[in-house]
């Protein structure tokens, strides 16, 4: 699988201790990211990452295109809920994207942790 890896300022520190604690399923698959959260999970795990821009820069568009192409196949995007920022918009359509092409998104880390069960698990294997 092709698995994209977003999280907001106040959540990297959350995606730090997920990806760390989800080192080896992780590893058996491709990344991508946007900018500052590649950068960070990168440097936390040794894991190769392919880095996008920033997501107020347009990473966040950057990923959503590439789900709409059918390349990537599970985004995690831990969200800030509390916080306003300037590329809501591209937050809102990235996950529109994930809806159209019926991939799992998930955007807090209770979900998070059981896409990587359900992955673990084969859940997604066939595709489907
Ligand atoms: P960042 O982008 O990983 O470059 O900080 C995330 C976002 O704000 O969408």
């Amino acid at each position: 699988m092709r698995i994209a890896l977003i999280a907001h300022d106040k959540l990297k520190p959350d995606m730090l201790d997920f990806a760390r604690s989800h080192r080896d399923t992780l590893a058996q698959h491709a990344l991508v990211a946007t900018g500052t959260t590649g950068g960070l999970v990168a440097e936390a795990t040794g894991l190769p990452i392919h880095r996008y821009l920033s997501g107020p820069l347009g990473g966040d568009q950057q990923i959503g295109s590439e789900i709409a192409s059918g390349r990537v196949d599970c985004v995690i995007f831990l969200r800030d809920p509390l916080t306003a920022h300037p590329h809501e918009p591209d937050v809102a359509a990235l996950l529109r994207l994930c809806d159209v092409r019926v991939i799992p998104v998930a955007t807090n880390l209770a979900t998070a942790r059981g896409l990587m069960a359900a992955i673990e698990a084969g859940v997604f294997a066939a595709g489907g």
